[in-house]
């Protein structure tokens, strides 16, 4: 007899700022007997999840590979490969995220400079020129979908002027790759990564990332080695390029998720799924006027992945948050940094956008503050 019973969780409803939901079809593709790292099947896989990557990413940048672990291991790579110890970098800070970013640069000895905005706001292109134009970068990082305030960046005319700085734009794509377009060569972002466990609906576990020309060029002519070994793409690259030969053990049953999860997404299709999103979202807010509660973001620059909401006078937010779950096996979340205890999060991502979603968490929220 094992001391320990059976794993039994209770299934939730996770609408939470991730991991979201994962679709029965991506969690029996993980079930799949392993087959080696460089078995020939393995090796189609790997061609086909980065085909599948471009898809999402809409991106033709030969370099676009899932990093094994989870959003923070692309964040890591993108930051470790592309900081060189004082090498000026600008950091755009309007949340939680923006925040670890910079605490990566700085530990990989980045001369930084951080420029900080209100957290539910979003950065002004002008902002960026001015800062560029009183302190030059080499690299400018910024956060598209900014999961600790519900802002969503936009960022075409940011690439221009950061390219006009003759910089590079390292853009976190985590919670909006798979909800909304990120057109990384239209947008002009020469590194970008993301996750597998928001949009795309996949556990957590790879971290999709994708470089363009300029940025390798970059790369190649760094004058220090890349300090992970780990995350190191000039390294990687010649095991998710052409060579396949061996780096480390690529996670082979999160890859069997992601290539599933990816195919669903291609399925649906990109433009009916960033509308799913969006629909949903905005039945969420309706909804939540009927409640009378109000989100932090402006509607022009909010996440159609993740609402921010204001907790009413009085209410105590942790309070609902485990009655949601203890009641109704709904997750959502709180806030961070700055917003603890003043907002809640509720993520429609990937498998968890549905109409069905809205509805019941709505009814519930009712229940709780209202009866
Ligand atoms: C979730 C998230 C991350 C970190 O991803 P993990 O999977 O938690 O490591 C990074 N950036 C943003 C914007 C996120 O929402």
């Amino acid at each position: 007899m094992n001391q320990y019973p059976d794993l039994n969780t209770s299934p939730r409803i996770l609408l939470g700022p991730g991991p979201s939901m994962v679709h029965p079809r991506v969690l029996r593709a993980m079930a799949h007997p392993l087959v080696g790292h460089l078995d020939p099947q393995f090796v189609q896989l790997m061609t086909e999840v980065q085909e599948l990557l471009r898809y999402v990413f809409e991106t033709e940048n030969k370099i676009t590979f899932p990093v094994s672990g989870t959003g923070s291991a692309g964040m890591d790579a993108a930051v470790c490969n592309f900081v060189e110890p004082g090498m000026p970098v600008l950091a755009c800070v309007n949340g939680y995220f923006g925040g670890r970013l910079c605490e990566m640069a700085s530990r990989y000895g980045a001369d930084l400079t951080r420029l900080d905005r209100a957290w539910g706001t979003v950065f002004e292109p002008k902002e960026i020129d001015d800062a560029l134009k009183s302190k030059p970068a080499k690299l400018v990082m910024i956060v598209m979908a900014e999961t600790s305030t519900g802002a969503l960046q936009p960022l075409e005319e940011i690439a221009k002027i950061v390219h006009n700085h003759g910089a590079l734009l390292l853009v976190d794509c985590v919670t909006s790759l798979g909800g909304m377009p990120v057109k990384i060569d239209e947008t002009g972002i020469d590194i970008a990564y993301s996750g597998t466990q928001k949009c795309l609906g996949v556990p957590p576990g790879l971290a999709p990332l994708t470089v363009n020309g300029r940025a390798v060029e970059a790369l190649h002519v760094r004058k220090t080695p890349v300090p992970s070994w780990y995350f190191d793409i000039t390294a990687v690259e010649h095991y998710w390029g052409p060579e396949r030969t061996y780096h480390h053990t690529a996670p082979i049953s999160m890859n069997y998720a992601l290539r599933e999860g990816l195919r669903m997404v291609q399925e649906e299709g990109l433009e009916a799924r960033f509308k799913r999103h969006h629909e949903n979202a905005e039945l969420f807010w309706n909804g939540l006027k009927d409640l009378g509660l109000e989100p932090v973001v402006e509607i022009a620059y909010r996440l159609p992945s993740l609402t921010t909401i204001k907790v009413p006078e009085g209410v105590d937010a942790a309070q609902v948050c485990s009655r949601l779950l203890n009641e109704y096996n709904i997750e959502i979340a709180g806030g961070l940094g700055a917003f603890k205890g003043k907002i809640w999060r509720v993520g429609l991502m990937g498998y968890s956008s549905s109409r069905e979603n809205v509805v019941l968490l709505l009814a519930a929220l009712d229940r709780i503050l209202n009866h």
